[in-house]
């Protein structure tokens, strides 16, 4: 077991002048399941891949379990990296394959037994042991894949987009698998996606990465109630946060429509100068009600336990769609004219999007 320590780390792919991840300054302790998230593009790959040693590290430091790796080589680095496309030996048998690493290694034969064993049942994957991947689902190939990692007894387990081959609904199932397993083996993780709910629901704190630099580091909660900057107020959350320009007067009264907003304290007291500001609400802090901003009703998205209403008001002069949750089913529909209220949170980003009011 390891905690694993970026420090100030950075990689220029060469014949590129910009950093493709720039300056990486990352703790994650012992056990920890820490998810990258981010567009594609970001960088998440190449820092894992600076973490497996796949990569050079142009400038600064990595460390595993308080050792300094960042010029060891890969096999030297005691990890155990899960791919997206993790292509099994397809003549062998997923006994095999979860051994074949042990074998490389030199390991004897009744000692691979035992640990291959002991992965296949912690991943249900006894019964198949025998079977060749051909003969297996998605999801148990997957498993396989899982155990090959396993059986190493790694340090630290790397996963880059190891569910991205799994259709949508075995991608959910599989996903709470893994962060129950994760759990019960206790192995610091660092696992890449570019889905921003399967990060949320699976990192006990999520990294989000954008142009090669990290926004925010935090678990969920706080990610989703208190993003940093108007890139990660965007990206996490599904709908997304409605995100509005406002310009600020002399007052200081920021205005949504018609409505003019109550902000908390904080945030009323760090709106240092009128200007151009963003305000983010979140969809199920509006709410449809009797007095509020006028608009009419573009779309209704109906997801049975809740809906969402895309509205149309006049915002400083131009139409502007909000996104209000509702409750259950809806009896509005495309068309209507409505009133919209907010009762939530309201987010505030300066300038240069940076989170006002801490
Ligand atoms: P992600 O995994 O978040 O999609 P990557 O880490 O793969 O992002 O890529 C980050 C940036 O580095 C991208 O702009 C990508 O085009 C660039 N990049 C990745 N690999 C190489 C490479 N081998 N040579 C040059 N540029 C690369
Ligand atoms: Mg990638």
């Amino acid at each position: 077991m390891a905690e694993v320590r970026y420090e100030n780390a950075s990689r220029i792919y060469p014949g590129t002048d910009i950093a493709a991840v720039s300056a990486l300054d990352l703790e994650i302790p012992d056990g920890e399941l820490l998810v990258l998230v981010g567009p594609s593009g970001s960088g998440k790959s190449t820092a894992l891949r600076m973490l497996a040693g796949l990569e050079f590290i142009d400038k600064g430091s990595v460390f595993i379990g308080g050792e300094d790796v960042t010029l060891m080589p890969p096999q030297d680095r005691d990890i155990a990296m899960v791919f997206q496309n993790y292509a099994l030996y397809p003549n062998m048998t997923v006994e095999a394959n979860m051994g074949f690493a042990l074998k490389q290694q030199g390991i004897a034969k009744p000692d691979r037994a035992t640990r291959v064993r002991e992965a296949a049942r912690i991943l249900d994957l006894e019964p198949f042991l025998q079977r060749k991947p051909k003969h297996l689902s998605g999801g148990q190939r997957q498993r396989v894949a899982m155990g090959r990692a396993i059986v190493r007894r790694p340090q630290v387990f790397l996963m880059d987009e190891p569910l991205s081959n799994l259709d949508a609904k075995l991608r959910v199932q599989t996903r709470t698998e893994l962060a129950d397993l994760q759990a019960r083996l206790g192995v610091t993780t660092v696992y890449v996606t570019h889905d921003q709910v399967e990060a949320m629901t699976m990192g006990h704190r999520v990294a989000v990465l954008k142009d090669g630099i990290l926004q925010q580091v935090d678990r969920p909660r706080t990610l989703y109630s208190r993003p940093a900057n108007l890139f990660v107020a965007g990206f996490i959350g599904s709908p997304a946060m409605n995100l509005v320009e406002v310009e600020v007067g002399e007052g200081r009264a920021v205005r949504l429509g018609s409505l003019a907003l109550s902000l908390e304290e904080t945030v009323a007291r760090d709106l240092a100068a009128a200007g151009a500001y963003t305000v983010g609400i979140r969809p199920e802090h509006l709410h449809l009600c009797d007095a509020g901003i006028p608009g009419e009703v573009s779309v209704v998205e109906e997801l049975g336990s809740e809906s969402y209403v895309h509205v149309t008001i006049q915002h400083q002069g131009d139409p502007l769609v909000l996104v209000v949750r509702a409750e259950g089913e809806t009896m509005i529909q495309r068309g209507d004219n409505v009133m919209v209220g907010c009762r939530g949170p309201i987010h505030v980003f300066g300038p240069g999007g940076e989170r006002i009011g801490g």
